[in-house]
């Protein structure tokens, strides 16, 4: 392979910033020269930005104004597969490559000098006064041999404060020292505590290894019902892909889930991986970055954007739980990480493996279609099988008004409760109740700045609005007739559904898990271990709990609502619901003891309803994909959403309705325009919100016509349009 280009002093090279700017920018290679890729400094009118050095200056600007570039940034310069990436996305999604390149660096202090930072080792002989804080510093050095920390965790660890351990320094007793602030972490071991798999999963482990040692692009579609192994078998991917040297991403969906992976992560390769997600600090996001593109990371468990890190070597990238929604980035940059992914390996020669239990039907169609190998985990790990399902008929049963949990529900939920078992109650509504409403006028109570209702949250004891986050005391009076005490709850949310469980049963022990009861990731997670411990009898929660979590002693899972996900407009509301679930059902029964799920649900012989009391995954994927096929949408056609919003209502349609009269450029590819039409929430913090939706067949270029159409007008003002390409949620 030849080496980058290398530009001597004095060159003209294009640069890339991040400034909004549609063109690079001239500047003159510094002295010592640098290479196509390096990340570098340069002047822009009175301050210095970060650049990326993309190829030979065009020279079309005049020579002897062009600037010289200030420094070149002590970090790995962007490899070309990176460049390519950036490209590629940026062409796929329409976003211009500024966007992109402030997208692949987000790392705070990227252009700070290498700095140093102190660290505390044990140094020589005894203080010449022992006391107790003393002493808790010495045993905590000693125990861990020859090891340096900083003064924080070396303070944190002896439980003493700063004062102890500065007094120790002065005596020598402990040796200060300065070390380079982002340090490689620490080495995986491919051969440590690998564990001895089924023959199904060492089926699947080697057929992955075979992949990986190709050092070829490939797509690999890994199904397997929930604790089948599918994590153990791609981990032995994984080392694979570490004793060939190449670096390995595993994408998780949530943060919480990071915590119980990065224990087994260290199980299995006996030292801890990079992270890179919202709860990560901002030196360790910063050492990541660096360590990443040093070859100092060998393995990234991340979110999303950890796809946009600049890898030295990329062997191998997981995307877990591939049919997770939250793979779609739905602010700035309109990607689908699981998209991305699979370019960015197809772009480094390295392998993709995308893991579910319930896989989109996007992929499903790929794998069907032989574009992706198959691979498939049929049974569960020891004893465990899979839950029994059940579903209650809602017509039948005699439930009061404002109650929730049907007669048959709760006789099994007793049953559980006497025998030591654990039961959940699944809702996916957060909150208290959906609605409030004045019983004397009718009023519903909603947010002044979006078209959403307020959703009551007695915890917080405040309305709040899901959509933009405003919340406010709840009311005396109605604010329409002003008649007071007459605004009630309407429908169930957790915090209501765990009201009526506390009244049932009154002597069993309760925990609700839902996103915003708990301050923090951390406080989350120790939620679910206590829990997962035997800490409840009965577990209320929402969609939270359908991600991955092992709780053990679980044996029965009450769905309150399987309808609700059926409702809408949306394209995937059938397959959101049937993953759904099948995951929350797969929650019961995961160890020994085998579980049962029921179902409440007011339309027992829906499709959707019947393919899951069944089992019957490929029956449901199969109809599915057949009347997706006939409508000619996703994955059988392209689709592409126009957001537009402003602040004057007549003007986002003005500019709507010409869009289009004016789609020429579409209808030369033989695509459709819908709209425009008020978005399904058309007024969101104060923006009015307007949709329209292009239909293009499969092979049609639609990204091209699309850039054609909406580059023929000039947004003024407060406008704003936004393309959303295989747009997920239509709001
Ligand atoms: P999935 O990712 O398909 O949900 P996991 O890999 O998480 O499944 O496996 C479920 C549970 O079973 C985990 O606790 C895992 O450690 C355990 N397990 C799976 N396969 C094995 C094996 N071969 N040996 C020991 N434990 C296993
Ligand atoms: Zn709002």
């Amino acid at each position: 392979m030849d080496g980058p280009d290398f530009f001597n002093q004095g060159d003209l090279i294009a640069v890339l910033t991040a400034q909004p700017l549609d063109r690079f920018l001239d500047y003159k290679a510094p002295e010592g020269g640098c290479v196509q890729g390096a990340y570098v400094e340069v002047p822009l009118g009175p301050r210095k930005v970060l650049g990326v050095v993309w190829g030979a200056g065009k020279g079309d600007f005049d020579i002897s104004r062009v600037r010289s570039i200030s420094r070149v940034l002590d970090v790995a310069p962007m490899g070309e597969d990176m460049r390519l990436f950036l490209q590629r996305v940026g062409d796929y999604t329409l976003t211009p490559l500024h966007a992109m390149l402030r997208l692949a660096t987000r790392a705070p202090g990227l252009s700070d000098p290498p700095s140093m930072r102190k660290v505390y080792r044990r140094g020589k002989g005894e203080p010449d006064r022992q006391t107790d804080a003393r002493r808790r510093v010495l045993a905590t050095l000693d125990e861990y041999g020859g090891l340096a920390f900083t003064m924080g965790e070396l303070g944190q660890m002896a439980g003493v404060t700063n004062s102890v351990i500065k007094g120790l320094v002065k005596q020598g007793v402990v040796r200060e020292e300065d070390t380079p602030r982002d340090l490689p972490f620490m080495r995986l071991d491919p051969d440590y505590g690998g564990k001895e798999l089924t023959a199904d999963q060492a089926a699947g482990a080697a057929a992955l290894q075979a992949g990986v040692r190709s050092g070829r692009y490939g797509t690999t579609l890994l199904r397997g019902v929930t604790g089948s192994g599918k994590t153990e078998v791609y981990l032995e991917a994984v080392a694979e892909c570490l004793s060939k040297g190449r670096q390995a991403l595993v994408l998780l969906p949530e943060i919480a889930l990071t915590a119980e992976f990065l224990t087994r992560v260290e199980a299995r390769f006996g030292a801890k991986p990079a992270e890179w997600h919202s709860g990560v600090t901002m030196t360790e996001r910063r050492r990541t970055w660096k360590m990443v593109g040093e070859g100092g990371a060998q393995m990234v468990i991340g979110a999303r954007s950890a796809l946009f890190l600049p890898y030295r070597d990329l062997g191998l990238i997981v995307v877990d739980e591939e049919h997770d929604t939250s793979y779609k980035q739905e602010d700035g940059v309109l990607y689908n990480a699981r998209d991305m992914a699979v370019l960015r390996a197809s772009l480094c020669n390295a392998r993709v493996v995308l893991a579910s239990a319930t896989p989109s039907l996007e992929s499903w169609s790929n794998a069907e279609a032989g574009k992706y190998e198959k691979l498939e985990l049929t049974s569960r790990y020891g004893a465990a099988v899979l839950p029994e399902m059940r579903a209650i008929d809602m017509r039948v049963e005699d439930l009061p008004r404002d109650r929730w949990i049907s007669p048959s529900l709760k006789a099994a939920v007793d049953q559980r409760v006497e025998r030591g078992e654990q039961a959940l109650l699944f809702i996916n509504r957060r909150g208290y109740a959906p609605v409030t409403i004045c019983r004397a006028c009718g009023h519903q109570v909603g947010c002044d700045h979006c078209d959403a209702r307020m959703v009551e949250h007695r915890f917080l004891k405040r309305l709040v609005c899901h959509q933009c986050g405003e919340t406010k005391p709840m009311p005396e009076v109605c604010p329409s007739c002003e008649v007071e005490g007459k605004l009630a709850p309407v429908g169930p949310g957790v915090e209501r559904l765990a009201e009526e469980a506390a009244a049932l049963w009154p002597d069993a022990r309760q925990a609700v898990l839902s996103s915003d009861l708990f301050g923090s990731a951390r406080a989350l997670k120790e939620g679910i271990e206590t829990i997962a411990a035997g800490g409840a009898d009965i577990i209320i929660g929402t969609q939270l709990v359908a991600k991955g979590h092992n709780f053990p002693l679980l044996t029965l899972v009450g769905v309150i609502d399987a309808d609700l996900g059926l409702q809408g407009s949306d394209l995937r509301a059938a397959e959101r619901t049937f993953q759904l679930m099948r995951q929350v059902a797969g929650r019961a029964g995961r160890s020994e003891k085998p579980g049962q799920a029921m179902l409440q649900t007011f339309q027992p012989e829906h499709p959707v309803i019947r393919a899951i009391l069944a089992g019957d995954e490929l029956g449901f994927w199969r109809a599915e994909a057949d009347e997706r096929r006939f409508a000619g949408v996703p994955p059988f056609g392209r689709m592409a959403g126009i957001i537009l919003s402003g602040g004057d209502v007549s003007q986002v349609f003005d500019l709507g309705n010409a869009l289009a009269r004016n789609a020429a450029a579409l209808r030369a590819i033989g695509a459709e325009v819908y709209g425009p039409a008020p978005a399904p929430i058309a007024r969101v913090r104060g923006r009015h919100r307007v949709r329209l939706l292009v239909k293009a067949d499969k092979g049609a270029p639609l990204q091209a016509a699309l850039a054609q159409w909406v580059g023929q007008f000039k947004l003024k003002g407060d406008l704003r349009l936004a393309v959303d390409i295989d747009p997920q949620n239509f709001y």
